[in-house]
């Protein structure tokens, strides 16, 4: 009896001891749901979720629980951005890099990438394509190995032969070969069944197609369609029966134009949009990734002489100026914008930056922070788990000095990280 009440005792003590409280007393918060800022709230957070809100500077009366001040800053959800590459970042021999690094390379220089993606205040990402390495990193990460983000990723992009994330691009022909749809290379519905098999199998969670050509490849054309609309319903049909959704690289308007109407969720880039496709992105429910600053430090880049393949060098200057003024119009016209900025084309870390070009470009404050939360959460499924700071949610919680609807630029310095109740910087 006397053994059995210590180990009754000892069960209680654990489960007082795992069900640790914090209090974050905020100064400002951000209501993502309502697009509103609320003055003087104290979050409760137990384990990885938030358990409530309470109006006030709420003081907790077990004495082993934390209390947080962050009474003179603006307290808001964790921030998600929808498309990074958080294998590799830009840099002048990034082109060679494929003949030179071995995966252990890429997975160690990756943990750093993501670490700088946490630190900047996203605590989930969407990554967008790489060598599937990105597969396991997502998996060190949620196994508590190492310090990033959350992360829902594609491993290795689709893409058709010669096409923008076609692998051998650019190769001598002794070392071209022959890539499939297991290297993520496809030219007909059956290959494209396979290769979004292939990605499930692999650990993928999304599907990433090449629509159109891209700046970054070593290939001529940055903007023409390169699947077949019956090839871009396989692949969504496919990936569907998988519970995955599908994004799109997209520069030019037939291969986007293509891919809308194949099924995909999310367009990004989007730059040489017409009317008629933006249109059409409401009527089939897609958003628009912008992905601004990487339009604009792409172009700043090809300035400089021998950064990138002299191919590339046109195709940079002449796509990367225009995504801004594309996003603007689409914004305008009442297309669906989710927040993703292609971290990794350049230096991670920095993705607060669009927040400032999206304000710049005619969008509110306020729903530039609901299209990287609530917006974001919902394309990833994750709407009742991430994106608010609500009970009941995950604890992802991150905080700036300023008020970020009078100061947009306050979204560039992210002074407080928690992910999954964890703190990562304060
Ligand atoms: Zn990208």
């Amino acid at each position: 009896m006397k053994k059995l009440l210590i180990l009754f005792l000892g069960i209680m003590c654990s489960t007082i001891a795992l069900a640790q409280e914090t209090y974050i007393h905020c100064g400002k918060i951000i209501d993502t749901e309502n697009g509103k800022v609320l003055t003087e709230k104290t979050i409760v957070v137990s384990g990885n979720k938030i358990t409530r809100i309470q109006n006030g500077y709420v003081n907790p009366e077990n004495s082993t629980a934390i209390v947080i001040d962050l009474k003179s800053k603006t307290v808001m959800p964790g921030l998600i951005d929808m498309h990074v590459h958080i294998e590799s970042e830009t840099n002048p021999k990034a082109y060679i890099e494929k003949y030179t690094l071995n995966d252990a390379d890429v997975a160690f220089r990756s943990v750093g990438f993501a670490n700088a993606t946490l630190q900047a205040g996203f605590t989930t990402v969407r990554d967008l394509g790489g060598t599937g390495i990105n597969i396991s990193l997502r998996n060190a990460i949620a196994q508590g190995k190492i310090v990033g983000p959350r992360i829902f990723t594609a491993g290795k992009a689709l893409a058709t032969t010669g096409g923008h994330a076609d692998p051998t691009n650019g190769n001598r022909k002794e070392i071209i070969g022959d890539p499939g749809p297991k290297e993520g290379v496809v030219n007909n519905v059956s290959d494209a069944k396979k290769a979004v098999r292939q990605r499930y199998k692999n650990g993928a969670d999304v599907i990433k197609i090449t629509a159109t050509g891209g700046v970054l490849s070593v290939a001529k054309s940055g903007s023409n369609p390169q699947f077949t609309v019956e090839e871009i319903k396989v692949i969504c049909e496919t990936a569907k029966d998988y519970g995955m959704h599908i994004a799109a690289h997209a520069h030019g308007d037939e291969g986007m134009q293509r891919a809308i109407i194949g099924g995909v969720k999310t367009i990004e880039h989007g730059t040489l949009m017409s009317d008629e496709t933006m249109e059409l992105m409401k009527k089939y429910d897609a958003y628009l990734v912008p992905t601004i600053t990487a339009g604009k430090e792409v172009a700043a880049k090809a300035k400089i002489k021998g950064y990138y393949p002299d191919i590339i060098v046109p195709k940079a200057l002449e796509v990367g100026p225009k995504i801004q003024g594309t996003f603007a119009k689409a914004y305008k016209k009442g297309v669906g914008i989710a927040f993703g900025t292609d971290a990794g084309v350049y230096e991670h870390g920095l993705n607060g930056k669009e927040f400032g070009f999206m304000v710049e470009a005619g969008m509110p404050a306020m729903e530039t922070i609901q299209s990287a939360t609530v917006t974001n959460a919902k394309i990833l499924g994750m709407e009742d788990e991430l994106g608010k700071l609500k009970a009941g949610f995950l604890a992802d919680i991150v905080a700036v000095n300023d008020d970020p609807t009078q100061n947009i630029n306050t979204m560039e310095n992210v002074v407080f990280v928690m992910k999954d109740g964890k703190i990562y910087k304060q």
